[in-house]
This record gives structure tokens, sequence and C-alpha cells, in this order.
């Protein structure tokens, strides 16, 4: 029965950023009471002999039959920093993946705010010239200030503008700055939009897709954009974008870590004719509370971001847009282990509003949901413009001699490529100078003394690295088993295949791209706009696969696909089709067509065959036949359990206990393990895994609902680092 005289709220429950699965009660600080709306703020409140920042999630009566809460030392904020539907979303993430619903608050907040910081102002800054900038301009040398000054005269500009109208006009405000010759003022961040340039006609697939997604725009629907490369798909998203501001909305695209360039976020702006905010790793945390912050106040309207952008509020949501929604850079691999393209799409259905998952490569699991009729299936199969599909041939290398990896045909065809003016990319699938450094005595090689791992060797041969823990030692002058002198690099990594073209084309540039030579967001920019559209060669690793347009490519050879046909992992052959057909589609991109050429031993490889006479999609369905076979995702639902310790019993102990608990609440799972990890020693530590499968989500989640209490209890868990991982993707 209602109570008639409910009792009112005198503590606030909080979740805080701990690894531990409940939630803490505090009464507020002396003087302040609750209230019901306090829900989705921040508190700082004493945890043993630490302060923490936590969010309150409810507020309820004191319990009598408890020990008096005690008291927090702050309330941070007025407002709720969280609320509503992404809150709900939030909720809804942590019963999924199972995590502390404190952490995975603390996820979605950005840095600062996590941290306490206050709300920052969400200002957008425009440059004007200051008195003595309007009566100097003219006595400027010509030059970038004397540039920018000009354009400043008529008047103040905001930075986006500044960002459309003069390359690097950075550079020319800093030196009218240090002369007090212009300033940069705040002005609000919604009052600057510019006139937006139009886009090319539509042709009649875009077309479709676009009628498509505005048709369903009043409600929540998931719209698989599959397209092939060049076919239009940023097109078809700019003008849902167009829609969804027009009638007032927010608007959140997500892109892969590689895809956010800074050609993409120009091309938006220009068309959008709104600011398009970026959010990726590599702004500062001051940079990403203000995005934050001007979404949740409603004064930004779009924004181009990675993985956490997902997190982004959207009051005044209209559309969501996952662009290359197959990419593994969505899934978090640490900390929360969400996958932000599922997690858009709950939120898409929360808020109510399309999602539009994008690619010329669609997952398996998007296939099978828009097979089963989950998602509206919009094919664009014909490249835009005049632009031709490029040609794909396979190189046998079986037998022949090869040179860094490259065979004589290779050489030739890049050769003819280069003699018609054309442009060359090679793409390995692996970095460094070589994978392994062997002896050829003994056998001996350099592996990482902290994991089961090679060590690489960089630098011309002078270094070795290990790319799982980062250790790095000068390489041996001998071999340290045998004492011989015939220490050598084995394989080919994209080092050596720069060396062996350069030698060979030494009248044209080679340039290498990997992360090695581009540690910095940009540098890829800067360094593929320096190369040009001139005739040369490019060496790269999956950096190159997309991203950065390159009109004059003809040629893309690639080497080192064998490494990826022979693998464990049942995902494996799903990442290499996908990685090949995103490679190939670097090829004629404009107005030359393009051609590929991939060099292997096993010419024969249903995997090549089926991608070669079928395409992308007979290569899916024939895999999705193999997964339904095999009880494979998407046809069944794992869940991970890791475990890593000093002591290997202690990983063994933790995952059977973990095995035993599962088993004892009767679900129907099948559980594998506990086994060691594809690489059973990282860093000095130990590890194991636990596999759980079950045919239906449902139970699987189940049977984790019930078991992790013990599992959470037990005097296992404190002995190992331990993390459970929903819809894994690395096995
Ligand atoms: P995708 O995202 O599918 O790779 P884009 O939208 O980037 O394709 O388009 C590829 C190229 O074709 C771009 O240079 C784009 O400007 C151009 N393009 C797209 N749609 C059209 C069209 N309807 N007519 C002419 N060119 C187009
Ligand atoms: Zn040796
Ligand atoms: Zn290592």
């Amino acid at each position: 029965m209602p109570d008639a005289f409910p009792t009112p709220p005198a503590v606030w429950r909080v979740a805080l950023p701990l690894p531990l699965p409940r939630l803490f009660d505090y009464r507020p600080p002396v003087g302040e009471a609750v209230e019901t709306g306090d829900v989705g703020l921040r508190v700082r409140v004493p945890f043993g002999s630490r302060e923490l920042i936590g969010i309150v999630v409810e507020t309820r009566p004191a319990d009598p039959d408890a020990p008096e809460a005690k008291p927090a030392l702050a309330r941070l904020d007025l407002e709720p920093v969280l609320e509503g539907e992404l809150l709900e979303s939030l909720h809804w993430l942590a019963r999924y993946t199972h995590a502390p619903l404190g952490e995975v608050l603390a996820t979605a907040l950005p840095a600062s705010l996590r941290r306490g910081e206050p709300l920052p102002d969400t200002h957008a800054w425009a440059w004007r010239l200051t008195e003595a900038g309007q009566t100097g301009r003219e006595r400027l040398r010509a030059g970038k200030p004397r540039r920018l000054a000009d354009l400043l005269h008529a008047g103040p500009l905001d930075e986006d503008r500044l960002d459309l109208e003069l390359d690097d006009w950075r550079a020319g405000a800093r030196a009218l700055a240090k002369r007090e010759l212009a300033e940069r003022v705040a002005i609000p961040a919604v009052a600057h939009a510019i006139d937006p340039r139009p886009g090319p006609a539509l042709h009649a697939e875009q077309q479709a897709a676009v009628d498509a997604i505005l048709a369903a725009r009043d409600g929540f629907a998931a719209l698989l954009v599959d397209g092939v490369t060049g076919s239009g798909k940023t097109e078809v998203y700019l003008h849902a974008i167009a829609d969804c501001l027009a009638r007032g909305r927010q608007a959140l695209v997500l892109v892969p870590e590689i895809g956010l360039t800074p050609q993409t976020l120009a091309r938006f702006r220009a068309r959008l004719g709104v600011p398009v905010h970026a959010l990726h790793s590599g702004l500062s945390d001051g940079e990403r509370a203000r995005t934050w912050t001007a979404f949740a106040r409603g004064e930004a309207r779009v924004v181009v971001g990675t993985r956490s952008a997902v997190f982004l509020p959207l009051p005044e949501a209209g559309l969501i847009v996952i662009d290359e929604e197959h990419d593994g850079s969505f899934k978090q691999l640490d900390g929360i282990r969400y996958h932000a393209r599922d997690f858009a799409l709950v939120r898409g259905k929360a808020l109510g509003v399309p999602v539009l998952l994008g690619s010329a490569t669609p997952s398996l699991e998007s296939l099978r949901n828009a097979q089963a009729g989950r998602y509206e299936h919009l094919r664009l199969q014909q490249r835009a413009g005049n632009a031709q599909p490029p040609s794909v041939r396979v190189c046998d290398v079986r037998k022949r001699p090869l040179e860094a990896g490259l065979s004589p045909e290779m050489l030739d065809t890049i050769g003819h490529a280069l003699d018609a003016g054309g442009q060359v990319l090679v793409f390995k699938n692996r970095r460094g100078y070589a994978p392994v450094l062997l002896c050829h005595d003994c056998g001996w090689s350099a592996q990482c003394q902290r994991c089961d791992a090679p060590m690489t060797v960089h630098a011309g041969g002078r270094r070795l690295q290990c790319h799982h823990c980062g250790a790095r030692r000068p390489a041996p002058n001998a071999c340290p088993d045998c004492g011989g002198l015939a220490l050598q690099p084995q394989g080919a990594g994209t080092e050596r295949i720069e060396e062996v073209l350069a030698a060979r084309f030494p009248d044209v540039p080679v340039m290498r791209i990997d992360r090695g030579t581009t540690q910095r967001r940009d540098a890829l920019e800067h360094a593929l706009a320096k190369f040009g559209t001139q005739r040369g060669i490019l060496v790269g690793t999956q950096m190159l696969a997309k991203g950065h347009d390159l009109p004059n490519l003809t040629l893309v050879a690639v080497v080192g696909v064998d490494e990826g046909l022979f693998s464990a992992d049942f995902r494996a052959p799903e990442k290499l089709a996908q990685l090949l057909i995103q490679v190939a589609g670097r090829a004629g991109r404009a107005q030359r067509k393009g051609e590929v050429l991939l060099q292997t031993h096993h010419p024969g490889h249903p995997l090549l065959a089926t991608l070669l006479a079928g395409g992308y999609h007979a290569f899916a369905e024939a895999e999705l036949e193999q997964r339904e076979i095999a009880g494979f995702p998407p046809f069944a639902h794992m869940a991970m359990f890791r475990a890593e310790a000093q002591h290997v019993d202690a990983c063994d102990a933790f995952l059977r206990m973990a095995r035993d608990a599962l088993r004892d609440v009767h679900a129907p799972l099948d559980l594998h393990g506990p086994l060691p990890a594809p690489m059973p020693r990282r860093a000095g530590y130990q590890r194991m895994q636990l596999l759980l499968s079950a045919a239906d989500r449902r139970s699987l989640h189940a049977a984790l609902d019930a078991a992790l209490p013990a599992i959470h209890a037990s005097a296992e868990a404190r002995k190992v680092r331990w993390s459970l991982d929903v819809d894994p993707v690395d096995l």
C-alpha cells in the first residue's frame, strides 16, 4: 500500500568509480538537504582514507536499521551532469557489460568532470584586428600574417570560418598576436553559421538511400548503408545530417580512429554550414569537456568523433551515424569493454532517432541483422562520378625468388605503373623492419623477456622492440646462444621493403608510412600532402588502408596476406577480407582506373577465391554459413573471463572457481577453459581465459547475473587481476 506520508529522501545513493559491484549511501553535507532532483549530480565523498567523486543515482529515505550514512563533503553541481536518456542508457550499459555502475558513469564523463572540475565555458573563438592592427595592416610585408590581417580587415572572423578561408592561418594569428595587431575573443558558440556549400547532385542509388533515411527520420530505425568504396556514402550521411539540422536537431557521427582526418572535418564544415565539433583522443581534457558541455547545453549541433564520442549527451538528438561500422576500433579493449556501435544503437532506440551504419565491408553481425530484417539494407553498388572499380589480380609467388618478400612480377608491375606516371601503394600487413631476429647457425631468435612473443627489429637492425609491452633493447652483435655472427632479420617488414624499393627505383620518391614514422595524428596528413600526386611509391601498413584521398594512386600491391589466412581466431578471415577490400578501394579513386595485385603462396585459398570471384558479399555469405555451422557469433553469444597473475596457478584457480560458479546456476552455457590466453605471458604476467558461449543472449546474461556475486566475493578473485568481456572480439 502506498505510504500516505512518504518519508522525505535523506540520503544520496552514490555510484563510485570502484571495481566493486555496489552503491554507497551518503548524507548531504551539514546544512544541505536531499532533493529528488539530485539524481545525476556529482558529489565529493570520503571513502576510507581517500576522497572520491561519485554520481548520485538515487535519493532515498534513511534506512533506520542501517548504521547512519557518512556525510558527503560537497555537492559539486547545481544541475545534474548526467540525466535523462544518457543516464538511462548508461544504466543499461552497466547491466550489459556486468560492470560496476560507478565505473561506467566515470567512463562516460570527460576526464576533467570525472576529477570534479566545474563545467567549462562553451564559447567559440573569433579573431579581430586591434586598433594598431587596423592602422598598421598595410605596412605588413606579404605573407601569412598579412593575408590574415587582410581577411580580418572587414571585421572579426570565427575560427571555423578561418579554417575554411585560409590555410595555416594559426601561424599568421600567432605572429599578429605577438605584435598586438590581432586578438582572440570569445563569442557565443551557436551564433556563427556559414553558408553551406552545395554538394554534387545525388546519383540514383544515393537518392534512394537518402529517401529511405528521411522516411525513417521520425523514430528509431537501424539502416545499413552498404556501399562500395567511393560510392558516395559520405554524401548520403551529409544529406541526412543536413535534414537533421534543418529540423533543429543534433547529429552524432562516429568514425574509426584513423578515419578522423582534417579533410573529413573540413568537408563536413563546408557542406553543413554550422560548426562541426571533433572529439578524439588527441584533444586536451579542456577541449573534450567543452565539447561535451556544449552538447549537453544544446549549443553544439554536429560532432564527428571516435569511440568515446558515443557518450555525448544529446538532449536534442536527431540522427546517429556510424561510419566504417565494421571497424575494430569501436570496441574498447580494456576498462569498460563496450562496443560503440552497439551502444549507439541502444541510444538511438532510447532517443527515438535513426541510426545509420555505413561500410563497404559491413560486419557479419550487421549483415546478419540486415538479412533478418532488423536493419534496413541500403546498397550502393556503383562508384560515384566517373570512378571505375579497380581490377584485382592474384600473383602466385610459390617457388619464386623473393626480395624483401616482393616477387619479380610484383616489382615489374610496380615499374609499369610508375612508367605510366602513376602512384603505387605497397601495403604490408605488419610493421617494423623485420618481425624476428634469427640466428642461422643455431636457430636462436630474439624473444621478449616479459612476453611470449618475439621482438621486432627496428632502426635498420640496431634495436629490438616488443610490440606488446613496449620493451626495447639493442640488438646483439653475436648470437647469445652459440656466439655465431649469422644473425639475420627474418621476414620483411615495411622498412626492409622501403630499402629494396628505393634501391630498385632510384629515380622516384619512396615514402614509408606507419606508426613508427607518424606518431602524431596530423603527421600522416602532412606527409601525404607533401607527397602529393607525384609519381612515386608509398609503403605502409593498416594506417594507409583508408582515410586520406589519393587521387593519383593507380596500383595497390598487397604483400603479407598469407599471415592472415591461417589464424586461430574465428574472426581472422572477416578481418582479412575487410582489410583487403578496404585497401583495394584506395586504387583508382578519381579518373584513372586502378589495379590491385595480391601476392600470395596460397592462390587457391577459399577466402581469396571467393573474395575475388564474388566480392565481399559472396565471402560474407560463405563465412556466415561457416559461423552458423560452428556455432560462432552472430549465431551465438559469448563472454570471456580473463585473469592475469604472477603465477599461473592463481589464474587457473580463479577461472576454475568462476567455471564452477557458472555451472552451479544450471544455465544452458558452453564453457571452454580455463585455457592459456593467445599470448600466455605479457609484461611478466601469466594470462589465462575462460570462454562462455550461449545460443541466446538472455541465458548468457542470466547466468552471469546469477554467478557474478559469488565470483566477486571469492578469495580466488583477490589473487588475480581479472576482467569480464561481453561480446569479446579478440579471442
Ligand atoms: P564513400 O564515403 O562511399 O567512400 P564519398 O562520399 O567520399 O564515398 O564519395 C567519393 C567521392 O565521390 C568523393 O570525392 C565525392 O565528392 C564524390 N561523389 C560522391 N557522390 C557523388 C555524386 N553524386 N556525383 C559526383 N561525385 C560524387
Ligand atoms: Zn646462434
Ligand atoms: Zn614484451
